[in-house]
């Protein structure tokens, strides 16, 4: 049985090859990877259902998000807040849109409104479709951002919240979080931020010193946020957090039934039965590491992604779109050069880049372990440019 799995194992990506792109995110730490599996083993059979059974484990829960918040200037305890951890960045996003919809319905709007600008993740489309919704998108301005004017716009009666991307998937770019939270408040409608990959990158980029647009709660009319720990958190997955500026509209995010008879029943997101050891793992890795681990790290990536960034620019064929804040990044192909023709030449290199259908381009979400391939990278771009020939057409696809 073992060896069979081993042989399907092997047929797919090896998630520990640096060569893989954005699904996994491996932290190139042996000390870090162990205390993972040793936390993971201890707390793999656990169920985080009943904080009250489960006294510390729901302990260890609230740590995690208090560290989170305070991390982005969530002002907790008696001044407010509150937040979740989810199963990941979905069901963070998921919650979140549930909390406007409530909102917005209080004050009388059949059919709320997402406005969010294409970048979003496709997570807000999926709320709209759960929770009857609309989503409605906003363009993107000539740096990939999402088109302020438009936002402001696009607001109107039906508009439940505004959501701006720190940062977006597809580019790594910043949305300018100031401007669109201000217009959030000055309508008196909620603003979520997407930090589901910037939540654990941001606040370190600025403690090592990189200039970092506001994004935060710092942010005046910013209401909620999602930051994933299972990715640049370093966990595996089934950890993200949904925060809160209000405890109030945290909660209309907790369900709780009272007509069942096994007595009340409460959740605070949409699992039932829920996974242990994520929170235990996210636990351990935010005490293990701490705001100077977590920075250690983030200066080393810092380093691989500038080395990555220039050396792409360096290519002659290939032009980094907008202005990444790092480490993800997407380049197009330049003077004639297809980006999906070279993407199908690093396949065949072994190498797993992802693709962007606007502009046609190649994505690159950089983790500490790509350290070790940078210059390999660099090297197999360069040769599959210049010997890219014709696109196989590989369609755009993340699942
Ligand atoms: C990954 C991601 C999400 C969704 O998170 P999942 O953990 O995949 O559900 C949302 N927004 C952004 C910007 C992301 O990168």
């Amino acid at each position: 049985m073992i060896s069979d799995l081993e042989a399907r194992q092997a047929r797919d990506p090896d998630v520990h090859g640096a060569r893989l792109f954005g699904l996994v995110y491996p932290s190139g730490r042996p000390d870090l990877e162990a205390l993972i599996e040793d936390v993971n083993r201890r707390y793999l059979f656990g169920n985080a259902l009943n904080p009250f059974k489960f006294v510390e484990l729901a302990g260890m829960e609230r740590e995690v998000i208090d560290a989170v918040g305070s991390l982005v200037h969530l002002a907790g305890g008696d001044a407010g807040g509150g937040g979740a951890m989810t199963g990941g960045g979905t069901e963070s996003i998921l919650m979140s849109m549930l909390v406007q919809r409530e909102r917005a319905r209080a004050r009388g709007v059949a059919r709320p409104q997402i406005v969010a600008p294409v970048s979003a993740h496709p997570a807000y489309a999926k709320a709209a479709h759960y929770f009857d919704m609309d989503l409605v998108q906003i363009p993107l301005d000539a740096q990939y951002r999402a088109d302020v004017d438009a936002v402001g716009d696009a607001i109107n009666e039906q508009t439940a919240v505004v959501i701006a991307s720190a940062f977006n998937y597809p580019y790594g770019i910043m949305d300018p979080v100031t401007d669109i939270a201000a217009l959030a408040a000055d309508h008196g409608i909620g603003c979520h931020v997407d930090a589901c990959i910037g939540g654990f990158m941001l606040p370190f980029l600025e403690r090592i010193g990189q200039a970092v647009p506001p994004w935060d709660f710092r942010v005046r009319g910013v209401t909620e946020m999602s930051a994933d720990v299972h990715k640049y958190g370093y966990t595996p997955k089934g950890a993200s957090l949904v925060l809160h500026r209000d405890a109030d509209w945290f909660g209309h995010q907790v369900f709780l039934y009272d007509q069942w008879p096994s007595g009340t029943y409460g959740s605070p997101a949409m699992a039932g039965a829920r996974p242990a050891a994520p929170i235990a793992v996210a636990w351990a890795v935010v005490n293990y590491l701490g705001e100077d681990g977590f920075c250690e790290i983030v200066r080393g990536l810092r380093d691989t992604f500038t080395k990555l960034r220039a050396g792409i620019e360096s290519i002659d064929g290939l032009r980094i779109v907008g202005d990444p804040v790092g480490p993800v990044l997407s380049f197009e192909g330049d003077g004639g050069v297809d980006a999906y023709a070279v993407g199908d030449k690093m396949d065949d290199k072994g190498w797993h880049l992802n693709r962007n259908k606007t502009p046609r381009s190649l994505h690159l979400m950089v983790s500490p372990a790509h350290a070790q391939r940078a210059d390999d990278l660099l090297a197999d771009l360069a040769d599959s440019v210049a010997h890219h020939g014709d696109a196989r057409d590989t369609a755009a696809r993340y699942s």
